[in-house]
């Protein structure tokens, strides 16, 4: 086995990798950009190496410094995770090149499977069922268009070079076709570099099946069964489970087989996926499946064969490519019960699932599930990579056990900071379709408002809860107290003669005004806010100047509206104008050298999906100017300095 591996990747796939490792004796390596320095799969490894800025392709894309440190540090070999590197070809080799064993398939099997299209021509002729469809070389667009409409509507424009799910588009009638084509090779060319497209028949009800193989350096290739990912929001996965429903023993046969027939056909090593999508019409068909593309690496969802299969891949990963042979024949591969995988977020499905960055304020997970994740509380969401905050993984006896299992570990889960999906993938699992595992890919999308993704307005009960815990913090309590300088409020004995007293404390409620009205009658405060009382069901984590309030899986963040005013102008003292959050800068009303007066503004800065206005604390000259109009920013980005105008 390896003496040492080089983790060439960040979060939770490269703290999974690295536990296996450990366990294996094989010291673990990790890299990681400037925005990762506090991240967990630092700490995880026994030893950690910067390779740049947050940047991708300064740091996790970038081969050169990677192989030099693995170089430097006598890594023996490098594990790609996914996404990233994982499929380049081009990495696989310099890898070899440089002496290290690449823990992946050879250079030539990720490039035959690299382009859509030509792997569909390859698969065609190792006899491997594919979508019927357009996927040669011609793309001048009245041909296409000609292919299109042999093919029949719907038909489905998808990248050659894509991946996760992007640039896929669906056409309905033959008149859209020329406009579609247009924008997908525009947004294709841009995103992957490559504008060639391929058309597929878009297939009706569509259900996602892939089969996870492995094969060996001896010719040996096994299938570890199936999942299906049907569960998809614009083509990416959001939950998956194994078995797929209504999957017979025939038929995983004869889908493991096709599966184990591509591999072979480029002459495959280690782990992979097979994709197909089936007609899910009439259920699972022998002659309804057909191949999509494989994915040449570890898969994010391959938990969920773990958990049926018992077996740990990314160890079979590493012993293939240190040159053992597979650890099971076909017949030794046993499936156990039912599991089921769902993909935790830091998003908002209420606002279109904009990613929603920012620090981790609170995060609690379960017992007795697997959850696999790369943060923690206190840790960052940062705009730079994938806003996954965790995968939870449950097994059980059947599938209605293991998505019970899941529902309830969704609910149990608390996130504070940054908005999550856990309350749409709680919806999701207690969704009757899903129930009855009569899902196809479109079903998301469809169901969005059913399943709560759509703008709720304020949860006034749990915003209650949290001005509650506002007032009982001491320096939040004093600015009530403060804002209100003739306010009963001061009164703290409680002793009462007249009335019962009550003030109203102005409230920022998800970045909308609301006002608390505060009882205090009785020595005990009894508040309100918009007329809500505080919820009973609500769990409050506390921020800086504000609290996140977590109820039914959604977030309500509360503060004292003059709080935080006063807090933003206060933090400028120095005339050095700092990003509040992450976020972009929407607009620069200054420019170098320019005076500006106390108040004015200077810069509009857009973060979860607010806007928030920064000022001139005081009169004076901008001395600096550091960002520009559409940039991204990270929380205390300097922005610019305004220098005193009494200061020369
Ligand atoms: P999986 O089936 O494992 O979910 P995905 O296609 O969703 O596969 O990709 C897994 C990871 O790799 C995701 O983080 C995704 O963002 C990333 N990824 C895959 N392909 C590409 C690509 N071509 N460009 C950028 N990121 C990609
Ligand atoms: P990516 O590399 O982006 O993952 P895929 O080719 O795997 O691209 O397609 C992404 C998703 O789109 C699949 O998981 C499947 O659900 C859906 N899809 C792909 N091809 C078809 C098709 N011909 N008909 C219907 N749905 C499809
Ligand atoms: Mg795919």
């Amino acid at each position: 086995m390896f003496k040492s591996v080089l983790i060439a990747n960040r979060g939770e796939i490269a703290c999974r990798i690295a536990r296996t490792a450990k366990r294996l004796g094989i010291r673990t390596i990790a890299v990681y950009s400037a925005a990762d320095a506090h991240a967990l799969h630092r700490r995880l490894c026994d030893e950690s190496h910067l390779i740049g800025s947050a940047e991708p392709r300064d740091s996790y894309l970038n081969t050169r410094r990677l192989l030099e440190v693995a170089k430097n540090v006598g890594a023996a070999c490098i594990h790609p995770g996914y996404g990233f590197l994982s499929e380049s070809g081009d990495f696989a080799e310099a890898c070899v090149e440089a002496g290290l064993v690449f823990v992946g398939p050879p250079a030539s099997a990720i490039r035959a499977m690299g382009l859509k299209d030509r792997a569909k021509v390859l698969m065609e002729k190792a006899g491997v069922p594919i979508v019927p469809g357009y996927h040669g070389e011609r793309q001048d667009p009245k041909f296409l268009k000609q292919q299109a409409d042999a093919i029949g509507y719907p038909i489905l424009i998808k990248p050659a070079a894509g991946g996760g799910g992007r640039g896929l588009r669906r056409i309905d009638r033959g008149a859209d076709f020329e406009t579609a084509l247009e924008g997908a090779v525009r947004e294709v060319a841009a995103a992957f570099g490559s504008g060639r497209v391929l058309i597929e028949k878009y297939i009706s009800a569509p259900r996602h099946i892939e089969i996870q193989v492995f094969a060996d350096t001896y010719g040996n290739t096994i299938h570890l069964g199936e999942r299906d990912c049907s569960l998809q929001r614009r083509h990416q996965k959001v939950i998956e489970e194994s078995p797929a429903p209504g999957m017979t023993e025939k038929l995983r046969k004869e889908m493991g087989a096709a599966a184990v027939e591509a591999a072979k056909a480029v002459g495959y090593v280690g782990a992979g996926t097979v994709e197909f999508v089936a007609d899910g019409t009439g259920g699972l068909h022998s002659d309804a499946f057909w191949f999509i593309e494989m994915n040449t690496r570890l898969q994010v969802e391959h938990p969920v064969t773990e958990a049926i299969t018992g077996l740990d891949l990314v160890e079979w990963q590493f012993r293939i490519a240190a040159g053992e042979k597979l650890p099971l024949a076909q017949d030794d591969v046993h499936f156990d019960g039912h599991a089921v995988e769902a993909r935790v977020y830091a998003e908002d499905p209420e606002h279109g699932f904009l990613p929603s960055t920012g620090k981790i304020v609170g995060l609690e997970f379960p017992a007795g599930v697997r959850v696999e994740s790369g943060v923690e509380a206190g840790g960052e969401v940062t705009p730079y990579y994938d806003p996954m905050i965790a995968k939870i993984i449950t097994h059980a006896p059947s599938r209605a056990a293991a998505l019970d299992r899941m529902t309830e570990a969704l609910d149990r889960t608390l996130i504070a900071g940054v908005r999550s999906n856990l309350a749409f993938l709680g919806a999701l699992c207690r969704a009757p379709a899903f129930g009855d595992g009569k899902v196809d890919t479109g079903y998301i999308d469809r169901e969005l408002a059913a399943l709560g993704a759509e703008p709720r307005g304020p949860d006034y009960a749990a915003a209650a809860a949290g001005f509650k815990r506002l007032l009982a913090r001491d320096d939040d309590a004093a600015a009530v107290e403060s804002a209100e300088p003739d306010s009963p409020w001061d009164a703290r004995d409680g002793f009462q003669l007249g009335r019962p007293r009550s003030i109203a404390v102005p409230l920022l409620v998800d970045g909308e005004k609301a006002d608390a009205i505060v009882d205090y009658a009785g020595g005990e405060a009894k508040v309100a806010v918009a007329g809500a009382f505080p919820a009973a069901d609500a769990t409050v984590f506390d921020g800086k100047d504000e609290v996140f309030v977590l109820r039914r899986g959604r977030q309500t963040r509360v503060r004292l509206r003059n709080v935080a005013f006063a807090a933003n102008q206060s933090d400028a003292g120095d005339g050095v104008i700092r990003a509040p959050m992450h976020g972009k800068v929407l607009e620069l009303f200054v420019s170098m050298g320019e005076t500006v007066t106390a108040g004015q503004r200077l810069a509009v800065i857009e973060a979860m999906k607010m806007e928030h206005t920064l000022r001139a604390p005081f009169a004076g000259r901008v001395a600096e100017l550091t960002v520009a109009a559409g940039q991204q920013v990270v929380e205390g980005a300097q922005i610019t300095v305004i220098k005193r105008a009494d200061a020369g």
